[in-house]
């Protein structure tokens, strides 16, 4: 079983338009299972229309809460908290839950046992299945934080599950940027894809995004998307790419069938045999091939 993340060192790349193709194409050449590892903005779910089979809460931490009736005000506690969390009230002190971290701290140091630490939930994780094989996704409520943990968690249930399944491959889409959850997305795949665009800061966010594909020693390919709309920035980033020794599998043109494959919750390999969809087989093509010679 192999695992492939499919990254970009920014959004709106058409990361998860070549991600869902992946995961068509990973279907038809044996069983899948797919994450969805961008859990603040998850859209893999668009294409794949996911019927959900099992769902539950995630919880990323605990919270301190002030019993107001045991408090004695003495202040302490504020005192203690490196975080300004814990604001004086008119009778006892209160906790500010968005500045808390959870450390415990005043917990452990309030004399009057007036404190206690509660599980935050702050998302919900999926399991569905889809035309492709299962997926598993989740969300992040707004403002919550430790995405990086969320994305493992919906990798070790895709990890179970692929094994369960004898599954061949895991296509992951990954979270833009390089932040916490993009390494956890990262983490022990076998082969990530790098969705390059041709735009001004296109080489920029590419390098980023190979530093840190770089650093957990993950062997990286790359595709330029939408290469026709600039192709002068295209060639640079091929030139970049060549003059680091990273292989270039595809540049795919912009086409408008992209976005009527979405409309229609498709993939774009699964609606015809234009340029775009050539371009994405040649992709995993190539995946496979560089797979290969890794065995
Ligand atoms: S340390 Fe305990 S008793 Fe003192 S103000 Fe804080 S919560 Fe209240
Ligand atoms: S748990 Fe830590 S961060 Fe939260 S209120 Fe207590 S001392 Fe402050």
């Amino acid at each position: 079983m192999k695992q492939i993340v499919i990254l970009s060192g920014k959004g709106g790349t058409g990361k998860t338009t070549v991600a869902a193709a992946l995961a068509h194409l990973a279907s038809q050449s044996g069983s899948a299972v797919m994450v969805d590892a961008d859990v603040d903005a998850s859209n893999l779910e668009l294409v794949l229309s996911p019927d959900i089979q099992e769902q539950a809460d995630f919880s990323s931490g605990k919270k301190a809460i002030i019993d107001p009736a045991l408090c004695t005000a003495c202040g302490r506690c504020a005192e203690l908290c490196r975080f300004d969390a814990i604001l004086p009230g008119s009778d006892a002190y209160r906790v500010d839950a968005l500045a808390c971290e959870g450390c415990a701290l005043c917990y452990y140091q309030c004399p009057a046992d007036a404190i206690r630490m509660e599980e935050v939930v702050s998302g919900r994780w999926f399991r569905s299945e889809t035309r492709f094989g299962p997926l598993f996704h989740a969300r992040l409520y707004p403002g919550e934080e430790n995405s990086g943990k969320l994305v493992t968690l919906v990798r070790q249930k895709a990890l179970q599950a692929s094994r369960e399944r004898h599954a061949d491959w895991i296509i992951i889409d990954g979270s833009p940027g390089i932040g916490c959850p993009v390494i956890a997305a990262a983490t022990g795949a076998d082969l990530a894809l790098l969705v390059a665009e041709p735009t001004v800061s296109g080489i920029h966010d590419l390098e980023r995004i190979l530093k840190t594909t770089e650093h957990f020693r993950i062997p990286s390919l790359v595709c330029v998307n939408k290469a026709d709309i600039n192709p002068a920035r295209s060639r640079e980033i091929v030139e970049f790419c060549q003059a680091r020794g990273i292989p270039v599998v595809a540049e795919i043109p912009y086409d408008d069938v992209v976005t009527q494959a979405m409309v229609r919750g498709q993939a774009v390999t699964e609606s015809g045999d234009g340029q775009v969809a050539a371009q994405v087989r040649h992709v995993w093509d190539r995946i496979r091939e560089m797979l290969d010679k890794g065995r």
